[in-house]
């Protein structure tokens, strides 16, 4: 047993459901299997969680939420501060467990954890600032504002790509303005779902706060179902691909409840005649490859003006012979594996169908065999911006470069694909710059000018537009999402006039 595992609470088999505690474990419960991509060997086993432990932990989590709702907003910020301040001790073992249960290089996994800090901190001050509006009534000795209050119980449902950061974008938000949270993380990522249960409950623990304010459930699609179609959970906050997020949509909408959804991208970069390339490839590298393309926001497509587009292409082959692929824990590592032998597969299909299309790889692609685990290498191809599999997120480290001559094309093939979450421009031409922003520029959620696709701060509002679903999560006023907003308007005076000058004398 690797040592970090023991310092998160991870034994041999593990109760995946409320606080990581047993109380609820059913003996009849099916078991997931967590296996390390990075050589294929098991990690520990989590019970799944039963329809009728599920039933007990909606309503541990609606009896918490009434005591909860009554905490003073800042009082529950008190209490994520100490779930930050807990994160810090297990920063490493946690930045660990991301890495060996999801494949990630162990710098990822530790940034995934600081994500965590870092939303916790911000979700400590924003309880001070669940700001409504005031009004100017027309009516005289009139007063109008508006409040926000708490929702209830919300679903978070999380995909293995991000497996800690995502949810805690959701959980920490959504506690300071006074839900409480169930969530279902990915069925390929259930320790990390466990090990952060544990470090949470430890801070429940210690301030006898009910431990159904944060609630965890493990399983897979069927488990997600039973809270999108359950009318006690009014929000879904779902994160995963777009054939989820459409299943999701229609099922929540079908009782009208609230979704928040954050699905698959299809980013790119448009490299301008402008760049500074020395930039531009250190940033598309990252983008590219970082996490071994499996990153909602990784780099997929770059857009390459004609007269850079050999030398930015052979600078890319170059990196890319050389980058270090291995063990996701070993330091020197820049690119892991695969999250399993379904990902591998579906990067081969891929490559097959680009060669298909007419496109060519070249540069990568292979799969590692001699290396246990599900290792390939990053590949380059170039194709055109219509081809069917360009159209698509393929979640593998595959590169396609596109070819522009002016920026009116470059636009039109950026923003000519269904998906909208990041994109970026590398230019220091400001002209090209600022129309990449406009009204006119990328129609994603997030445009970025000489930075890259990937690697978002918390302080931002997180999410895309078109099939990426159009939820927002983490910073700005993305809270807003997690309440209800309440308009009230106060008669001070002793007569009742009516709005809009009505007469109605009874
Ligand atoms: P996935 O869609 O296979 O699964 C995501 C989660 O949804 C899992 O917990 C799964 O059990 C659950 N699920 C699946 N079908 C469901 C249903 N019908 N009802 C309820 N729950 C259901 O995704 P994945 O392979 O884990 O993750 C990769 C995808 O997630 C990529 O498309 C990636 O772009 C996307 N992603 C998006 C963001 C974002 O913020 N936009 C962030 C991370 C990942």
């Amino acid at each position: 047993m690797k040592d970090f595992l023991s310092k998160l609470g991870i034994k041999h088999e593990n109760s995946g459901t409320s606080t990581g505690q047993e109380f609820l474990k059913d003996v009849t419960s099916e078991k997931i299997t967590s296996y390390t991509p990075s050589d294929g060997s098991e990690i520990a086993t989590v019970y799944e969680t039963t329809k009728s432990e599920y039933e007990e932990v909606v309503q541990k989590s609606q009896e918490a939420f009434k005591e909860w709702r009554m905490m003073p907003a800042p009082q529950r910020g008190e209490i994520v501060r100490q779930i930050g301040e807990e994160l810090r001790k297990y920063k490493e073992p946690l930045g660990k467990l991301v890495s060996y249960e999801m494949g990630k290089v162990y710098q990822e996994g530790l940034g995934e954890v600081q994500e965590m800090i870092d939303i916790c901190d911000f979700a400590v001050g924003q309880s001070r600032m669940l700001y409504g509006k005031t009004m100017h009534s027309e009516r005289p000795q009139h007063r109008m504002y508006e409040q926000w209050h708490p929702l209830g119980p919300v679903g978070v449902i999380s995909a293995f790509n991000f497996p800690v950061a995502v949810y805690s974008w959701n959980a920490m938000i959504a506690a300071i303005c006074g839900d409480t949270i169930i969530w279902k993380g990915s069925e390929k990522t259930p320790l990390c779902g466990v090990a952060v249960q544990n470090i949470i409950g430890n801070v429940l623990k210690a301030n006898d706060v009910p431990e159904g304010v944060f609630s965890l459930i493990t399983g897979g699609r069927e488990v997600g179902e039973w809270m999108t179609t359950d009318e006690r959970i009014p929000l879904i906050s779902a994160t995963g691909s777009i054939r989820m997020g459409k299943q999701v949509a229609q099922t929540v909408g079908a009782r009208l409840g609230k979704t928040i959804l954050e699905l698959g991208g299809n980013n790119a970069i448009i490299i301008s005649k402008d760049a500074d390339l020395e930039m531009a490839v250190r940033a598309v590298v990252f983008g590219a490859v970082g996490t071994a393309g499996q990153r909602c926001t990784s780099t997929r497509r770059l857009i390459i003006h004609e007269s850079v587009f050999d030398e930015l292409k052979d600078r890319l082959v170059s990196i890319y012979q050389s980058i270090k692929i291995g063990d996701p824990l070993d330091e020197d590592t820049l690119v892991g594996p695969l999250i399993d032998q379904d990902a591998v597969q579906a990067m081969q299909n891929a490559l097959k169908q680009i060669k298909e299309e007419g496109g060519k790889v070249i540069t990568g692609g292979e799969v590692l065999e001699n290396m246990e685990g599900h290792y390939v290498k990053p590949a380059i191809c170039e194709v055109k911006n219509h081809y069917e599999i360009v159209q698509e997120e393929t979640f593998a480290p595959i590169l396609y470069l596109i070819k522009y001559s002016s920026l009116k094309e470059a636009m039109e093939y950026h923003n000519g694909v269904k998906q909208g979450l990041s994109s970026a421009m590398f230019t220091l031409n400001m002209r090209e710059a600022e129309t990449f922003l406009s009204h006119r520029g990328s129609d994603c959620g997030i445009a970025n000018i000489n930075i890259g696709t990937s690697g978002a701060e918390i302080g931002g509002a997180f999410g895309g537009e078109k099939e990426t679903g159009g939820g927002r999560e983490s910073g700005s006023d993305a809270w807003k999402a997690y309440m209800r907003r309440q308009t009230n308007t106060i008669n001070w005076g002793d007569e009742l006039p009516l709005a809009q000058g009505i007469e109605f004398d009874v």
